[in-house]
């Protein structure tokens, strides 16, 4: 079982092709999509309502039938940690094995995440090239960490966020459906809902 997580806000092709290539080399049987509740890292930042990111992910991934998505992270509340999603997985799914995905931004971090040992131990991480990072396992465990190169998707969702609030197109870097959900809710304009 693969495991994306991300804040979502919004999903974007980037985090869609990354978790396709991973699925495809490993022949997972799924792939995991799971919002963050409040991500740790954006504490000071505005990020949408947990239900609207929720909502966006699975509005994204509904046409593939090897993805899905869940809920733990946004249901247990207060920051999210990667050990707890793998936890909590891992508790539900005892029998799976989890391949977690980061991109090379979130994989250069990885060493100042919290419970970093048993982390190793709940599962592979993925490291999959993004534009912009530099790519490297260098100071992580090689037999836990797998580098993979994916195409280069030269999108962000604070850039995505950025073109709304400017009244720049979407299009093309989101999914369609994604795009007419933001216009229905009148996300990131003026006040984050
Ligand atoms: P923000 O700009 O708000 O931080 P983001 O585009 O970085 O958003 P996140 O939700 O922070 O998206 O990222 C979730 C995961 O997806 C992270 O592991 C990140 O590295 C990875 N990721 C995001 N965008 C890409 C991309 N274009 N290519 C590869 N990986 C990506
Ligand atoms: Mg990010």
């Amino acid at each position: 079982m693969g495991v994306m997580g991300g804040t979502f806000d919004p999903i974007h092709h980037g985090h869609l092709v990354a978790a396709s290539e991973v699925q495809a080399r490993f022949d997972l049987d799924e792939v995991v999509f799971v919002p963050t509740g409040k991500p740790w890292q954006k504490a000071h930042s505005a990020v949408s309502s947990a239900e609207h990111r929720y909502l966006m992910t699975v509005v994204a991934t509904a046409s593939n039938p090897r993805f899905t998505v869940s809920r733990v992270d946004i249901d247990r509340g207060g920051p999210t940690y990667t050990i707890d999603t793998l936890r909590d997985l891992h508790a539900q799914r005892p029998d799976d094995e989890l391949f977690f995905i980061t991109g090379a931004d979130a994989l250069a971090q990885i060493l100042s995440w919290k419970d970093i040992e048993e982390l190793w131990e709940l599962g592979h991480f993925i490291g999959v090239t993004r534009p912009g990072y530099h790519l490297s396992e260098s100071g992580l465990p090689q037999d836990r960490v797998t580098l993979q190169e994916v195409p280069a998707m030269a999108i962000s969702s604070t850039d995505c966020r950025a073109r709304v609030a400017d009244g720049e197109p979407v299009w093309y870097l989101v999914p369609d459906g994604v795009v007419q959900y933001i216009s229905k809710y009148q996300l990131y304009t003026d006040d984050r809902k």
